[in-house]
């Protein structure tokens, strides 16, 4: 019997589309792209809330591939990447194969066949190949405060922004103090007529760099496109050196995590008046246990007299206001949600996948440890290419990941396609050889080696294991997909 299609992908973000482009290229055209929001982009379409932008400077956070010459700032606003993300769906030829507000429930491989049965909340398709790319940071995370349900104002998720709601003489919260809200407290200090900001556990911040890039240097970037090349290596090297030194995850950390705290430090103090403010926004963690931010505004938000800092841990939600561990009630209008994504509990994978002889690829993961050969394949899942799966993620730009498992994927596609055949599996025995080979490298990291015990961060899993990030420099990673052994797989 014949697949429905060659491929399923599940996920229409970069990392879907990288995906297609890359089978595309291979001649491999019947392809369908699920997606359960009601457009493309992942990550860049969902998120919108004010102050978006990239952390990652935006000619490396692209497609080497399809270099877009007219990014306004080196980092670029969130709006431009879903307009990055439409061009290249464009340029690609992609939006015909993708199939929006479709939410894949299940995926079963069927031996008899040699393909996959996946079920939507449309029906069942079968495809000879799955490849997964539900994205790591997709499926909000709204705390369970006591008395959250009876709060009488409003309450937004950041990944659910309400664009039209007027934060204007409000008394507005933010919970959480991540990445996203080092990205919108600013914007919502501007806006409100006073923020109070709940944090639990402070962030490393750095300086951002950041500028307009001018006019003149966009056109150059598009006239001469080997200039903005040679600005992509340059940007890749320094985020390249500050891994090879340790500032960020490898190697023995010490001496390059204490150098970039003490930026982050000198950083505080330049913006933050008031000492005591300045120490509770002081992290007792080390830099690179969690990932760190970038920012010129949000510390400064804090000299603001609408804006106040509560370390008190949250005790319940009352309808108008919340209260705090000591006995205070802080009044809320609109209470917002910057409180990051579930990703170890309901994401790995995002939904059920069972293999050959009924393995079911959770239950495998939590009972065995989380593993996947070179962070994408896993044996006894026979033609499933899993993007986001664990040691997968190269911690720096999300597209160094994407175009690495774009490489492996050329190698083992092409490998199925000389020898003819339909079925790919990756071996136990390289599955054991890779997740040994991470393992050792993880030892002179800063997650095992450093004081990690404060942060908590979705690096590590419910375990306490740093399986999210490949313990590697992305130029080892990029070589490795190129050349990793065939007789790692076995084709059928
Ligand atoms: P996050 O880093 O996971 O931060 C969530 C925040 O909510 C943390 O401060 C957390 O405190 C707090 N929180 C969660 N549950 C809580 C509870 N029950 N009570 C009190 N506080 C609670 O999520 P995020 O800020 O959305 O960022 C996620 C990732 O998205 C970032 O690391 C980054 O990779 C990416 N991101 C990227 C960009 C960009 O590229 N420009 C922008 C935004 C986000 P604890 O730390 O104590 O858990």
């Amino acid at each position: 019997m014949r697949p429905d299609h060659e491929v399923v992908i599940v996920g229409a973000g970069f990392g879907g589309m990288g995906a297609a482009i890359e089978l595309k290229r291979l001649g491999i055209d019947d392809i369908a792209i699920l997606e359960r929001e009601d457009d493309l982009g992942g990550t860049w379409h969902v998120n919108h809330y004010p102050g978006l932008s990239v952390d990652i400077a935006s000619v490396t956070y692209s497609y080497s591939f399809e270099p877009n010459p007219y990014w306004s700032r080196l980092f670029a606003p969130g709006a431009e990447l879903k307009r990055y993300a439409d061009h290249v769906a464009d340029r690609y030829d992609l939006k015909r194969h993708m199939e929006f507000g479709t939410l894949v429930a299940r995926a079963e491989w069927d031996d008899s066949q040699q393909f996959w049965r996946v079920t939507t909340d449309e029906g069942v398709r079968t495809c000879r190949h799955l490849v997964t790319a539900t994205g790591f940071l997709s499926q909000p995370h709204t705390p369970d405060f006591p008395g959250i349900d009876s709060f009488g104002g409003r309450i937004i998720h950041t990944a659910a922004w309400e664009d039209d709601h007027d934060f204007t003489g409000e008394r507005a919260a933010i919970i959480g103090t991540g990445a996203t809200a080092v990205q919108l407290v600013p914007e919502i200090a501007d806006a409100a007529e006073e923020l109070t900001v709940f944090q639990r556990t402070p962030i490393w911040v750095v300086p951002k760099l950041d500028f307009a890039i001018p006019h003149v240097v966009q056109k150059m970037f598009a006239m001469v496109p080997f200039t903005q090349r040679v600005a992509r290596v340059v940007n890749t090297s320094l985020l390249e050196a500050l891994m090879v030194f340790g500032v960020l995850h490898f190697k023995q950390a010490k001496p390059g995590n204490r150098l970039a705290a003490l930026v982050a430090k000198a950083h505080l103090r330049a913006q933050v008046r008031d000492r005591a403010t300045r120490r509770s926004l002081t992290p007792s963690y080390d830099f690179g246990c969690k990932r760190p931010t970038f920012s010129n505004t949000y510390l400064r938000a804090f000299n603001r007299s609408n804006v106040s800092l509560q370390t008190q841990s949250i005790v319940r939600v009352e309808p108008d206001g919340i209260v705090t561990a000591d006995g205070e009630k802080v009044l809320v209008d609109t209470l917002v949600l910057a409180t990051g994504f579930d990703l170890w509990d309901v994401n790995f994978p995002a939904f059920q996948i069972v293999g050959r002889g009924g393995r079911d690829l959770g239950k495998w993961w939590r009972e065995n440890r989380f593993q996947a050969y070179e962070g994408i394949t896993m044996p006894s899942f026979p033609n499933l290419l899993s993007l986001n799966s664990p040691y997968s993620y190269s911690g720096l730009s999300y597209f160094t990941t994407i175009e690495g498992q774009m490489k492996h994927m050329r190698r083992l596609f092409g490998e199925l396609q000389r020898q003819g055949r339909t079925t790919f599996e990756v071996t136990d025995e390289a599955n054991d050889r890779f997740l040994a080979e991470v393992t050792d490298h993880l030892q002179s990291s800063v997650f095992y080696n450093g004081d990690c015990a404060s942060a908590r961060s979705y690096y590590f899993n419910q375990h306490g294991e740093a399986a999210l990030l490949r313990p590697n420099s992305t130029l080892a990673t990029l070589r490795q997909m190129e050349r990793f052994p065939l007789d790692a797989y076995r084709f059928r």
